[in-house]
């Protein structure tokens, strides 16, 4: 007790010391000067006192206006100030990895201190943490973890949720457990943070709790639609096929005719029709270009080019922020500008790429500054919209999508598509333009579709499947999920959240009575979705845990075979030699990894990527995940130092596809081989689709009655990304449904394995069960 108290005040004077002598110096007071600029600054002291009076403050300000990098801040210095620093422990959590990092760092460089010291920065795989550490900034997934097994939070004194506005499912989560947590932390302080003015929705949530909002400053940002854009880049369009950069125009034509118009969204109904009616001939030139020009699911390669061109020959200087899809669309748009006189050319123009996955040595590029007269231009992910700010853009072209998963409850099936965004989004995109001087927007998209958006984009949390976030909530022990769910902000339908809970019975992660069982708690400790989760326990329990660890790795990183546009075939026949006809996207997937780790030996992994067409940050991505969950498998007891690595895939192939469908099925679809083609449906008769750089693709037969996949994707029918060719006898053993008695049967075994493999007495046992399945698997 007081022998901690005395050291904790005397680490609080020394704060209080090196906090005066840095904000004393002469970069110390430089960079007090810059944020005494920032408009939140003008607030503080109405913000601390208001935090000191209430238990929850929502906070609201434009992007830019100093709410993450200086709230966290004022109350650890005002803490420090008076004589408290080492008492306090402040979180402020953010909605992706980069962002936590991003802040963390700028943070750290404000305060004069490397990272590490009283702000530090946690993240899944990473985090710079120390003990003098008071502020962290953490993604909301940490937290929650955290929340797990501390579930008061016990030592924390304030809580920052930062960007609430984008209603991330992981967010709204977090929410909800917090408001549980309050009553019994009547000390503890909430306080919420958003982009938009929508303060009042979480305010009312949280019982009327007092809203700030921050008067921000941003310059005036010039608005140019697509019938603009086309007038100032001279880009010209006659027809479909001249906007076909993506080589989706046949895709658009199928969809046109397979898809009901019913099913479509409202803005794609809204311009088809019009240019169906139309055939063009009614429109100005100018209105006829823009609606041609919007057609498929593209945001057209030649375009942005177009205007990226106009913008470093004609503009004055300032960095370009260009709003994409996704990370394929980056990497390919990426490899075009390469091969361009003045966009490739790396003396004028810098081009760095910004998105979820990317390395955080990468992610540091995008905020410094590039060299004297060389234009900067970020390609980037949504990500870039509001919460990391870079800080010299006076450019932004937008794309008017972003990726986004959709839930189809009825039909239990997620979709990732890149749909529209939101008019607030757009504003949002536009906004980034005008940090430090007047900026110019490019939106890729006519007005009259801008008008179409919907006003918010609708909350992560009604459309996602919601398997993980059930697992998770029955782990909080916070009593029934639909109850627990009923009292989010907005909570999700009824059905999504009877599916997900059905799934988990399925998978034998929850008992009849909605109880974790033996498997589901450790499930619920792997950062993975459950049925991976159960792949990689399966992997452990059979012994072929190597290239499982491997599979799971890559299934929840981002396939590592490149497919870049104008070079498919031989990217395909690449990723073909992998596959050695095991009839497996899965198990090429080991091979070109377990290839890489032989040429990273011998010193040739750079060759090994680029011959192969091989990603090798995504590799590298995989390598550190198979780390991360071999430390907590270990953890948990179910890895023994030894069990191990030693089982490649040449072990037992067969072993290695049974554990594969244990943990994709029900994700399987039957293989009909007719005389000329073959055709995939699914359990639910659905007809699928093998993705094009699918090794399964490639054959003419497959000598396999089933294929079990891990995803299915929605494009415009459709598709099975990567597949796996198995048996009907791995299908009956490893296969489990609800419906089939000897499946019930199944998934009880599979709760006795886990303990025969924990208890060493019963190792014996084990190895009869495990020969005997040997033994039937290999019929
Ligand atoms: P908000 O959270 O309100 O969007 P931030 O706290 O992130 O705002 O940023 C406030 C200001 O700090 C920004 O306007 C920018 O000028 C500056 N800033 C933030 N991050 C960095 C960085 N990494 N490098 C330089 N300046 C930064
Ligand atoms: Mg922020």
């Amino acid at each position: 007790g007081s022998v901690m108290e005395k050291v904790l005040q005397r680490r609080s004077l020394r704060m209080r010391n090196m906090q005066r002598g840095w904000q004393e110096s002469p970069d110390g007071n430089k960079v007090l000067e810059f944020r005494k600029s920032l408009p939140a600054f003008k607030e503080k002291e109405r913000l601390l006192q208001a935090i000191a009076r209430n238990q929850v403050v929502v906070i609201s300000g434009e992007t830019g206006c100093g709410k993450t990098t200086q709230l966290p801040q004022y109350i650890l210095e005002s803490e420090i100030e008076s004589g408290r620093g080492a008492f306090c422990s402040i979180i402020c959590t953010q909605p992706r990895r980069i962002s936590a990092l991003a802040v963390a760092e700028r943070v750290a460089t404000e305060r004069g201190e490397p990272l590490g010291d009283s702000v530090g920065y946690k993240v899944r795989l990473e985090g710079v943490k120390g003990k003098n550490t008071h502020l962290l900034f953490c993604t909301s997934g940490i937290l929650l973890r955290r929340l797990l097994s501390d579930r008061n939070l016990d030592g924390i004194t304030h809580v920052f949720v930062d960007e609430i506005h984008e209603r991330g499912m992981n967010e709204d989560f977090l929410l909800i457990v917090l408001k549980d947590l309050l009553p019994r932390r009547p000390d503890l302080r909430l306080i919420l943070m958003s982009a938009t003015l929508n303060a009042e929705l979480f305010s009312s949530y949280f019982g009327g709790a007092p809203m700030i909002h921050i008067p921000g400053f941003t310059y005036p940002v010039r608005e140019n639609f697509l019938e603009d854009v086309l007038e100032i880049t001279g880009y010209k369009l006659t027809s479909f096929n001249q906007i076909d950069d993506y080589g989706q125009e046949k895709m658009w034509k199928t969809q046109k005719q397979l898809a009901p118009r019913k099913k479509k969204n409202q803005i794609t109904a809204l311009v088809e029709d019009a240019v169906e009616k139309s055939n063009f001939e009614n429109y100005s030139p100018r209105a006829r270009d823009s609606l041609a020009c919007w057609a498929p699911d593209c945001i057209g390669f030649n375009l942005i080019e177009a205007v990226l061109c106009h913008i470093c020959r004609k503009e004055r200087p300032g960095a370009v922020l260009v709003f994409m899809t996704g990370w394929e669309d980056i990497s390919c748009l990426r490899d075009k500008l390469k091969a361009h006189p003045l966009l490739g050319d790396p003396n004028r123009v810098l081009v760095l790429t910004c998105h979820g996955s990317m390395a955080t040595s990468e992610q540091k590029l995008i905020f410094e500054k590039p060299p004297q007269n060389v234009r900067k231009i970020v390609l980037a992910t949504n990500m870039a919209e509001a919460s990391i700010t870079i800080n010299d853009v006076v450019f932004v072209v937008d794309c008017g999508k972003a990726k986004e998963t959709t839930y189809d409850a009825l039909n239990n099936t997620p979709c990732l598509l890149p749909s529209w965004i939101s008019q607030a989004s757009a504003r949002q995109r536009r906004g980034r333009a005008g940090r430090v001087q007047p900026g110019e927007c490019y939106h890729l998209y006519p007005r009259c579709v801008y008008e179409a958006f919907a006003e918010y984009q609708l909350p992560e949390l009604l459309r996602t499947p919601l398997n993980s976030l059930c697992l998770q909530i029955k782990s909080l022990q916070v009593g029934s999920i639909a109850e627990f769910l009923s009292s989010a902000l907005q909570p999700p339908e009824s059905l999504a959240v009877q599916n997900a809970i059905q799934f988990l019975k399925m998978i034998g992660a929850l008992d009849e009575n909605e109880n974790l069982t033996h498997l589901g708690k450790f499930l619920a400790i792997l950062p993975v979705d459950p049925k991976l989760g159960k792949m990689l326990i399966m992997g452990t329990i059979f012994r072929c845990f190597d290239p499982v660890l491997t599979i799971v790795a890559g299934l929840s990183v981002r396939d590592p075979f490149l497919l870049p546009q104008d070079k498919k075939d031989l990217a395909g026949t690449a990723k073909s030699r992998f596959s050695a006809k095991d009839y497996s996207d899965h198990m090429a997937l080991v091979r070109a990894y377990e290839g890489w780790k032989d040429a990273e030996r011998e010193g040739s992994a750079y060759e090994y990527c680029w011959r192969n067409f091989l990603s090798a940050q995504t590799l590298q991505a995989i390598h550190s995940l198979r780390k991360q969950f071999i430390f907590i498998l270990k953890d948990a007891g179910l890895l023994d130092a030894d069990t191990a690595i030693n089982n490649k895939l040449s072990y037992n192939q067969s072993l290695v596809r049974a554990v594969i469908c244990s943990g994709l099925y029900p994700g399987i679809s039957s293989v009909v081989n007719r005389e000329t083609s073959m055709s995939f449906k699914t359990m639910d008769d659905g007809q699928v689709f093998l993705y094009a750089n699918s090794v399964n693709a490639r054959y003419q037969t497959i000598p396999y009655p089933w294929l079990v996949f891990g995803e299915k994707v929605k494009v415009n029918t459709v598709f099975i990304r990567d597949s796996t060719g198995v048996s009907d006898s791995i299908v009956i053993l490893f296969g489990s449904a609800l419906d089939c008695g000897d499946m019930a049967g199944h998934l009880k075994m599979l709760g006795g394995y886990i303990e025969f493999f924990m208890d060493p007495t019963l190792a014996d046992c084990y190895i009869k069960l495990k020969e005997e399945l040997d033994i039937l698997l290999q019929k």
